[in-house]
């Protein structure tokens, strides 16, 4: 049997069958992905062999009131993105499988996302070849500062090639454009915990919400969150999907070469074809075309900062969990 993951709750995984039914799996403990040291080896998006267990199954058939079903194979990914699991881990969680499209959401304030933060995950799905739009929610709460803020890094990110939106999920502003751009496609929703991803989950697919309350724990704020990734269909003739993941706090990146680093950083990479030296890290020098557009206020610096954050964690290892 032949189906996609649509659900990790860290335990065991629903695969929804392409008959349209959907099972409870299990992984089975020696099962390993090939190449891939994860906390989790399947991901939700993932294209998954599924068999009953007809041998071991009978005693957990009997608590279950039904057969097991094992995952038994994982097909091969188109894409996938990764996050470091932990401070100083060596293992990698991947965040989700199978994406066209990253759903950044991101808030000046309450809670504040970084730029590095931003950036981190920009130049992470550019490693992986996924794309990303960036969704700059709360308009509806803006301080004349916070406005400011929010068109300035709109402008910047659109300078380096993201498109960008400036969305309310609390009052649906700005929905349809995001909509149109997510339909067709299966959508990573990704950013902090508390920049309202669930909110704008639920209008984009409506009813999500109910399933999430059903299985999510309540947290110490009174607020739903979600603790699992789940993928949910998108309502509308396009079709496509959303893939919902827990809050991301920090954002290890991982399988990057130092001398890459720059490649995933679309500004940075087109100043660098100017750079005296083809071998140049962009850090100290001579004719350096970056450190160039720098001085010339032509580079955010902002955008520099975070380059160096990720060629400092190459060079020395280091888990930036503030970020
Ligand atoms: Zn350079």
């Amino acid at each position: 049997m032949h189906g996609t993951v649509i659900r990790n709750t860290g335990n065991s995984y629903v695969v929804r069958l392409d008959d349209g039914r959907e099972l409870e799996c299990k992984v089975k403990g020696n099962f390993r992905l090939r190449g891939i040291r994860s906390t989790s080896p399947v991901a939700v998006g993932d294209r998954v062999t599924v068999a009953a267990s007809a041998v071991r199954g009978a005693a957990d058939a009997a608590a279950h009131g039904d057969a097991v079903h094992y995952i038994t194979e994982i097909g091969e990914r188109r894409n996938y993105i990764v996050r470091k699991a932990s401070n100083l881990s060596k293992q990698s969680h991947i965040l989700a499988a199978n994406v066209d499209l990253a759903v950044l959401v991101v808030t000046v304030a309450r809670p504040e996302t970084s730029t590095t933060f931003v950036d981190r995950f920009l130049a992470s799905a550019e490693a992986y070849r996924v794309p990303v739009v960036l969704a700059f929610n709360k308009a509806d709460e803006f301080s004349a500062d916070e406005r400011d803020t929010t068109g300035y890094l709109m402008a910047l990110y659109r300078e380096v090639g993201y498109d960008c939106h400036l969305v309310s999920a609390r009052t649906g502003y700005g929905l349809d454009a995001l909509g149109q751009a997510m339909a067709g496609r299966v959508c990573l929703l990704a950013g902090h915990s508390g920049v309202g991803k669930s909110t704008l989950l639920n209008r984009l697919v409506p009813g999500a919400g109910a399933r999430t309350a059903e299985i999510s724990q309540v947290h110490g704020t009174g607020m739903h969150t979600t603790t699992f990734s789940e993928l949910y269909d998108l309502p509308g003739e396009a079709g496509g999907a959303v893939i919902d993941i827990p809050g991301i706090k920090g954002f290890g990146t991982f399988d990057m070469e130092p001398a890459e680093v720059a490649h995933y950083f679309r500004d940075i990479f087109a100043l660098s074809a100017d750079c005296r030296f083809n071998n140049c890290t962009h850090t100290r020098e001579p004719g350096c075309a970056v450190l160039g557009a720098l001085e010339e206020h032509r580079l955010a610096p902002s955008r520099y900062a975070s380059y160096l954050s990720m060629l400092d964690d190459k060079e020395e290892g280091k888990y930036r969990s503030a970020f």
